[in-house]
């Protein structure tokens, strides 16, 4: 793998001013990949000013111009598949089966920002004033600031960056610390795809010592942050004294809903993509199953049994489908809100050996929605089960959360379905499959603390652009 320890500011790789050295791990075998220094303050002003310098010109470039500029990015992160999936395993501990869908997903970002400049389109609109015409324009924001998070850091870095710079906006990127190699090895993408200088830049250094001074920062107009609930709400904060517009996705607390009607097995087998796709790192990964009282031991039965099935460990073994948690201080704060939720009076109907940062899945019955692992976001393969006398309660306990990302239901009556959802206080919800979906044309966000805004399509050149209203006078008025 090609290690990467320089920032990528204005088109040039130099090392970051930063008084710390910060270190790589690889989550899987806890070795040390690379180290580099983190970028400072003075790092963040130039990349900054490097984004504001190559705005006007880069949104000034024709449209056919960035869609061709779009498609050579494309087509060089087709020519580095297997440098990708490399750094993906190596440094977020990635499976292949999790590295097929961010690899495809992001192609797919790129595929649809190519037409986001069709969507650019403005009003022209009647004056009541005699002699005057009313035109509404849609242009670039400026400069925006992407705060990306650790679990699928290509994916979701590019779902922020490729339409900020589709829409003509110029972006700064700061990666999770966990995570530095996959901004960068974007850097190099956009270096190789031939984008001028200073249309991304990227800073790498930790969110609580340089995080602040990047969001409150004069020159972006908005800040797009995808992680943690606890670090939105806090950026949110930043953000609005400075009155400074914000995309903020956030964590999420999951249900699927298995009624009596539903097929348990076929939920069952849907509940083990969502619960243990990329150990649970995902923020739509189911965290708790509602099923009623008919369904209940069935669908217990069948997901402890598939659940056995899956191969853990070494993410570069192409039968593994669990690989390592991010890192070890995260597999032992799994096990210690386990240990409580299990005090607590939940059964353990699987229990998952937890050896360094790898967690085997756990799954846990009779669990009421106050005990820990229910409340929390585990972001781990471990699943609560939570009997409810009808869909009425399960209605209620699912809302019964601050999130309200991605759900799902399971039931034959597909229109009681579509009925129950709507009741589901989510931005997503999804009947008959598990609550993990991104579609890159279809809208994307969460409701209550799970974030502010809405992802892909006109929903997002609506965010990473904005509208300005020209008049033109054609007669002398005064
Ligand atoms: P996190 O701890 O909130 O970190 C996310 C990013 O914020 C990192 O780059 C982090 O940098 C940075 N950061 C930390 N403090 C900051 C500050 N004061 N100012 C600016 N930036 C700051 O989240 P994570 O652990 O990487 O990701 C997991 C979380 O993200 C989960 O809750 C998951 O549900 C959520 N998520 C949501 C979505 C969605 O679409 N809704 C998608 C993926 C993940 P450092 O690493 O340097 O601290």
């Amino acid at each position: 793998m090609k290690y990467y320890d320089k920032q990528f500011i204005d088109g040039v790789w130099r090392e970051g001013s930063g008084d710390k050295i910060m270190e790589n791990r690889n989550p899987y075998t806890g070795e040390l990949i690379y180290s580099y220094r983190s970028a400072s303050t003075q790092d963040v002003d130039d990349a900054y000013e490097a984004a504001k310098r190559a705005q006007p010109q880069w949104g000034a470039t024709l449209p056919e111009e960035r869609r061709t500029y779009l498609k050579r990015l494309a087509q060089v992160i087709r020519e580095m598949e297997s440098e990708i999936f490399q750094l993906l395993a190596e440094e977020s501990g990635g499976t292949r089966a999790k590295f097929g869908f961010e690899y495809g997903d992001s192609l797919k970002v790129i595929d649809d920002a190519m037409g986001y400049h069709m969507m650019m389109d403005g009003r022209i609109m009647p004056s009541n004033i005699p002699g005057k015409d009313n035109y509404v324009f849609k242009i670039p924001k400026g400069v925006i600031c992407v705060i990306a998070p650790f679990n699928f850091p290509l994916l979701l870095s590019l779902r922020s960056v490729v339409p900020a710079i589709a829409c003509g906006n110029t972006v700064v990127l700061k990666p999770s610390t966990e995570t530095p190699g996959s901004a960068f090895l974007i850097a190099e993408m956009f270096e190789k795809a031939g984008f001028p200088h200073g249309v991304l830049n990227v800073v790498a250094g930790r969110g609580s010592e340089i995080g602040d001074y990047i969001v409150s920062h004069p020159v972006p107009s908005l800040i797009s942050f995808t992680g943690s609930t606890e670090v939105g709400q806090h950026i949110g904060k930043v953000a609005g004294e400075l009155l400074k517009d914000v995309s903020l996705e956030l964590g999420g607390n999951q249900v699927m809903i298995v009624l009596d009607d539903a097929d348990a097995d076929q939920a069952a087998r849907a509940a083990i993509v969502g619960a243990y796709s990329h150990q649970g790192q995902i923020c739509m990964a189911l965290n708790r199953v509602l099923a009623t009282p008919k369904v209940y031991d069935d669908f217990i039965k069948a997901f402890v049994k598939y659940s056995k099935e899956v191969k853990v460990g070494d993410p570069f073994d192409q039968q593994v489908s669990i690989g390592p948690l991010i890192n070890r201080q995260q597999a032992e704060k799994v096990e210690e809100r386990i240990r409580e939720t299990i005090q607590a009076g939940a059964k353990v109907e699987l229990e998952g050996k937890i050896e360094g940062s790898v967690v085997h899945p756990w799954i846990l019955s009779g669990v009421t929605n106050d005990m820990c692992a229910a409340r929390c976001e585990m972001f781990a393969p471990v699943c609560s089960v939570i009997p409810v006398k009808d869909e009425e309660e399960a209605i209620r306990i699912a809302n019964d959360t601050e999130y309200g990302l991605s759900n799902s239901i399971f039931t034959k009556d597909l229109y009681k379905g579509l009925q129950l959802a709507r009741r589901l206080e989510s931005g997503m919800v999804h009947v008959n499959d598990q609550s993990i979906h991104h579609e890159p044309h279809v809208m994307f966000g969460g409701e209550k603390n799970s974030g502010v805004g809405r992802f892909n399509g006109h929903w997002v050149v609506d965010k990473f652009t904005t509208e300005k209203w020209i008049s033109v006078q054609r007669t002398d008025r005064y």
